[in-house]
């Protein structure tokens, strides 16, 4: 038998599960210790273990960039398991006792909670620490299968170091360190042609709450042709040939339950990758106004919906692209507020538009060529509006990060935005908008005024899917100056009801304002919510996976009290 990790005799976690005392605590860590090994139990006993460290090196244990205190969202305990069997262990000891577990891959989470539980006290299980492996790459599929582990870092470098970036690309979010499958679990995007990451995946592996294992779509149909293989555990054995290629199998498609949800544990994910178009070229358009982002979005949807603009584009607002490029320090002196003299002098100095359109061209140059015609035709009808490829930008440029991150080489340069400010933490406010002048300006409008009153600067982006907009408003506030954190949290929640009344939701968010987002997705008297917690009741009887996530509570959490 291991014994337990180190720590004074008797000493409690700074947070216990709600509902249980000392002695069951203790009792449950020896078993999961048992289960895991004392190398992969961490139990939280003293305020030195909670150190918000970098992104580089994430803490597991709660949430770095932390808007309310730095201990609220914490775990009792960081438990790793070593493989699906350890999984499906801990569910079993879980479920007597209640006992809430939160499952991450990676935990940077950045700006949506980082790894820190809804619940205080939660057992937040690391699934990357050990469950790390890419399982597959199949080049003639396009395709990869991974655990949860595995980081978008992880998968360039894999294609780099077998020669195949000539066939096959990873689509990458802003930053490379975040695992594949807990990016697209959280319905995250990328770049790329294949930016829409739930879009691309086909197939997961499950542990359910119960302790069953399930493969969802085609991995529902067992793979015949490998005979060989009989005997293999479940998780072990091959998936069917068409999981990876065809995503919805038969039946109800169950997929989405396990996203933004509270319903399972992922222990396998398949995802497309993008074959090599043979071809790529990055630019840049600057618009010179304020106001020409509502002429801006009234051309590109037309441009996007016919794929004319093939990737996921975005519109930066300037100071998007001031703050990775230097602190706010760097610009002004001025503490409050930028207002729209000092945007057009740093537009000016850093040679940039107001709003800044970056997106890319794949294929040979004749398609490339073609392409780029109709886009800068469009485009041109903006006065001042000026057009750039990667080689017309000095080394420091925005766009030279863009241009590697579409066309899905993970960079780390977006960090740099967060230290707009001292202590610079960030919290993200995201809601979808139609692909419309009149929509993106309203929602500039609203987002940059209610900025104004928090004095905070406003800093935003609007990522273009297929017919809609994500529109990112980055919240920097300083993470040592409680006033301005109080700031920062009242900006998000007055947003969040300034919005629904507009008609607008969030596609995201982090763990404080889950339960006033579901709050706005009420329509029908909240009958989404209610479908939902009457699935989670039963998925989950005893309410012990990732209790609160998304405003869905189980039953035996009173929802009254808990809701923030
Ligand atoms: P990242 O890899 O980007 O750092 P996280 O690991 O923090 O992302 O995961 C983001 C969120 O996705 C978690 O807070 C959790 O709700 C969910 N999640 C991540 N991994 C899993 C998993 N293996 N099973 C179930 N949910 C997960």
């Amino acid at each position: 038998m291991s014994s337990l990790p180190s720590r004074p005799a008797g000493s409690a976690p700074l947070a216990l599960p709600p509902g249980v005392d000392l002695e069951t605590f203790n009792k449950f860590i020896q078993d999961v210790t048992d289960v895991v090994g004392a190398e992969n139990v961490e139990v939280i006993v003293s305020m030195n273990q909670i150190d918000d460290k970098s992104y580089e090196d994430p803490t597991h244990t709660h949430d770095p960039h932390h808007i309310v205190d730095q201990d609220y969202f914490m775990a009792s305990a960081v438990v790793a398991p070593r493989n699906v069997a350890d999984v499906q262990a801990i569910v079993g000891l879980a479920n007597p006792l209640s006992m809430p577990l939160w499952p991450i891959s990676i935990g940077r989470n950045s700006g949506y909670g980082g790894a820190g539980p809804r619940v205080r006290g939660s057992l937040v299980l690391n699934m990357g620490k050990n469950m790390n492996k890419i399982l597959e790459v199949n080049v003639e599929g396009a395709y990869c299968l991974v655990e949860p582990g595995v980081t978008f870092q992880d998968m360039h470098n894999y294609l780099v170091e077998n020669n195949l970036r000539d066939k096959l690309w990873i689509d990458v979010p802003d930053l490379g360190g975040g695992s594949i499958l807990g990016n697209t679990l959280e319905r995250g995007v990328g770049y790329t042609p294949y930016g829409d990451h739930f879009m691309m995946h086909s197939g997961m592996e499950v542990v359910l709450p119960n302790g069953e294992l399930i493969r969802t779509g085609m991995g529902a149909l067992p793979d015949p042709r490998k005979p060989a293989t009989m005997g293999l555990k479940p998780e072990d054995q091959p998936w069917n040939s068409s999981a990876q290629l065809f995503p919805y199998g038969f039946g109800p498609y169950v997929d989405g339950l396990f996203t933004q949800s509270n319903l399972g544990i992922v222990t396998k994910m398949g995802m497309w990758l993008f074959p090599n178009p043979g071809g790529y070229q990055s630019y840049l358009i600057t618009l010179p106004k304020d106001d020409d982002l509502k002429q801006a979005v009234d051309i590109i949807r037309p441009l996007r919906l016919a794929m004319v603009l093939q990737n996921v584009p975005t519109i930066r607002h300037i100071l998007m692209d001031a703050a990775v490029m230097g602190t706010k320090t760097d610009y002004t002196d001025t503490k409050g507020v930028l207002g729209d003299e000092e945007l057009d002098a740093i537009a000016k100095k850093l040679n940039l538009g107001r709003w800044n359109f970056y997106g890319a061209l794949y294929g040979p140059e004749p398609v490339r060529n073609a392409l780029w015609a109709a886009i800068k035709g469009s485009f041109s009808a903006i006065p001042g509006a000026k057009f750039y490829f990667k080689d017309d930008v000095p080394e420091n440029s925005v766009l030279r990060i863009r241009d590697l991150t579409m066309q899905g080489i993970p960079t780390f340069e977006e960090l740099r935005w967060v230290s707009w400010l001292p202590n610079g933490a960030h919290l993200f406010f995201s809601p979808i908008a139609p692909v419309q002048g009149e929509d993106a300006v309203a929602q500039y409008e609203v987002t940059r005024r209610r900025c104004e009153e928090a004095q905070l600067d406003f800093i935003g982006t609007f990522t273009i899917g297929m017919r809609e907009m994500h529109h990112i408003v980055c919240i920097v506030f300083n993470k040592r100056d409680e006033d301005q954190k109080r700031r920062a949290h009242w900006l998000i929640r007055t947003l969040i009801d300034d919005c629904a009344r507009r008609g607008w939701g969030e596609y995201r968010t982090h763990l404080a304002v889950m339960d006033q987002i579901m709050g706005t997705y009420n329509w029908n008297n909240g009958s989404f919510l209610r479908f939902n917690e009457v699935i989670k009741n039963a998925v989950d009887p005893n309410g012990i996976m990732a209790p609160g996530k998304s405003g869905v509570w189980p039953k035996n959490y009173k929802k009254e009290e808990w809701t923030l």
